[in-house]
């Protein structure tokens, strides 16, 4: 099937008027993500900085616009690369990243939008804060001036059962809820990232609202 067709049979199984589709473009190239675009998606997500730098000119080039969501794991060192594009980044799991995020966005005059990272799984394998490190975090990025946070973000352990995972969003959901119930200064905790290709009707049905999906739409990553 077409880039199209993926799409068109993802769109008749979320309500994109309640939950925003991210398209995850890495290692596809610019006339994918083109296709994506012209078939009404309008947020891409990347993985890696360099990726995001090389494929933001050209499809400006190209004549369309996308919000440019950063998925992926975030070193220090290329924050400053990172946030002249990024619209969102999923990715905030340490004081150190978000107080470098907080300091390159004041110079350039910008508010970053970011999502906390959690490891509900808590698999040593993976990036994110355990739950219970979260609330101090949140706290702390409500005091920063630069950075506003928006919700959370979590990878789910992979599974062939999507149903095995359903426990990790049901308590990545009610992380959720409690920071929103909070209303932290300064931030607007409106988005619960989770769910990708395999997993994310599960993840729809226990409260996410922003799906990250790449394979089934471009096809699988050739490495
Ligand atoms: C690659 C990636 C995805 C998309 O995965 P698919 O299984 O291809 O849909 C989603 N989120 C993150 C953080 C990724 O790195």
């Amino acid at each position: 099937m077409s880039i199209a067709q993926n799409i068109e049979e993802i769109h008749k199984k979320i309500d994109i008027s309640k939950v925003k589709l991210v398209a995850v473009t890495k290692n596809h190239g610019v006339s994918a993500m083109l296709e994506a675009l012209a078939a009404g998606v309008t947020a891409v997500g990347e993985n890696r900085v360099q990726e995001m730098l090389a494929k933001h000119p050209a499809i400006q080039a190209a004549g369309r616009s996308a919000e440019w969501h950063l998925i992926g794991h975030l070193q220090t060192n290329k924050v400053r690369q990172a946030v002249p594009l990024a619209d969102l980044i999923h990715s905030v799991d340490s004081e150190r990243l978000a107080r470098e995020i907080d300091s390159t966005a004041g110079k350039l005059g910008k508010r970053q939008d970011v999502l906390l990272q959690v490891n509900i799984a808590d698999e040593d394998s993976k990036f994110g804060v355990e739950a219970g490190q979260a609330l101090p975090l949140a706290r702390l990025i409500s005091q920063l001036e630069h950075v506003r946070l928006c919700g959370l973000m979590t990878i789910a352990p992979f599974s062939e059962t999507p149903e095995a995972i359903r426990p990790v969003f049901k308590e990545t959901y009610q992380l959720y809820s409690e920071l929103k119930l909070l209303k932290l200064a300064n931030t607007e905790f409106n988005w619960l990232s989770m769910g990708m290709t395999n997993d994310y009707q599960v993840a729809i049905e226990e409260g996410a609202n922003l799906v990250r999906i790449g394979t089934a739409i471009f096809g699988s990553r050739q490495y």
